[in-house]
């Protein structure tokens, strides 16, 4: 059953959806814990959103118990590390049914090699110079989260090595750079797999920002949905809309669903919950007609338990 606000299809028109599909919270690299990602949502017009952490969904119940009484629908979600072809993909699940099955076994995998992958990156940081790593890594985490390559920047930057964040991207952290170690991340079909078993919606995250030729991004897309992935994300954040006109064909070409996320970490940047380019018209179905998400959506049962769930459930 459709929901009043959401459109059942992208007819151009230009106002905003009152989605976001893709934010972060402290339960990985955000800035915000997740009830004040929330505030912020509901603040901003955001009726139905997504909490999807790196790895994780330590973050959900928080944000579900906050976003009930504000009205918002929160859909559980995880940003899943993944490789494919020695490129580090990532993949939004949208959990209406949150974490089960072989799930919850994957979502353990990822956190482990989340952790051996720390070791590694802490290794060939201290080659750069930066001493302690790891424990410099944890200092700027500021809690026992599972540590990600921006605590790496951070301490770089803390240790007055670069300048800035872009830079320890730049020269440290980012593609192909010392401390991009991937060989950890299990294979984007398997994950996809865990997330259709659970029930979920497989949402290949961003696929602009892998820099991939149009071909390369097309067999990428083939490959995922030979996996069972369903949808891509068709606007992530701010984007040329030529450039998500080209990539609506490619979706459409393949019926996949899309999905719209703002990736929001942190306040101040020019990324806020809720914010991204308006979607052109065209034929690509909306994620939230997707029959998985469209029967969540449809039952407000599926919100009060979610919300009646105990925190740490999930
Ligand atoms: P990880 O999940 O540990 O591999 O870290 C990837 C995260 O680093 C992304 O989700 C972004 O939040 C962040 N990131 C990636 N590239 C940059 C960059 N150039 N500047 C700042 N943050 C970045
Ligand atoms: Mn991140
Ligand atoms: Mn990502
Ligand atoms: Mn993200």
């Amino acid at each position: 059953m459709p929901i009043a606000f959401l459109p059942e299809s992208f007819t151009g028109d230009p106002e905003f959806h009152g989605v976001d599909l893709h934010m972060h919270s402290t339960a990985s690299d955000g800035a915000l814990a997740p009830t004040e990602v929330v505030a912020l949502c509901a603040s901003r017009g955001v009726k139905l959103m997504a909490l999807t952490d790196h790895d994780t969904v330590a973050g959900v119940s928080e944000a579900a118990a906050a976003a009930s009484p504000q009205g918002i629908r929160l859909l559980p979600g995880a940003e899943l590390s993944t490789r494919w072809q020695g490129v580090s993909i990532h993949l939004v699940a949208l959990l209406p049914q949150g974490p089960r099955g072989p799930l919850m076994e994957g979502l353990e995998v990822l956190a482990r090699a989340r952790e051996s992958r720390a070791v590694v990156i802490a290794r060939r940081m201290e080659k750069a110079g930066l001493e302690n790593a790891l424990a410099k890594a944890r200092e700027q985490a500021g809690s026992g989260r599972p540590l990600g390559r921006p605590d790496f920047a951070r301490a770089l930057v803390a240790a007055g090595l670069v300048p800035d964040m872009a830079t320890a991207f730049r020269k440290y952290l980012g593609s192909g750079k010392a401390g991009d170690v991937k060989a950890h991340w299990p294979d984007l079909a398997e994950v996809v797999d865990w997330v259709v078993a659970a029930g979920g919606v497989a949402v290949l995250a961003h696929p602009l920002r892998y820099g991939l030729t149009r071909r390369k991004r097309g067999q990428m897309l083939d490959d995922f949905v030979a996996a069972g992935g369903q949808a891509a994300e068709l606007v992530s954040g701010f984007q040329n809309t030529d450039v998500t006109r080209d990539l609506a064909r490619q979706l459409d070409e393949r019926n996949l669903y899309a999905s719209l996320g703002s990736d929001f970490h942190f306040p101040g940047g020019h990324l806020a919950p809720g914010s991204m380019s308006p979607v052109p018209r065209t034929a690509v179905l909306p994620v939230w007609t997707h029959p998985q998400l469209a029967a969540w959506l449809g039952s407000d049962s599926n919100m009060a338990k979610t919300n009646a769930m105990a925190p740490g459930a999930l």
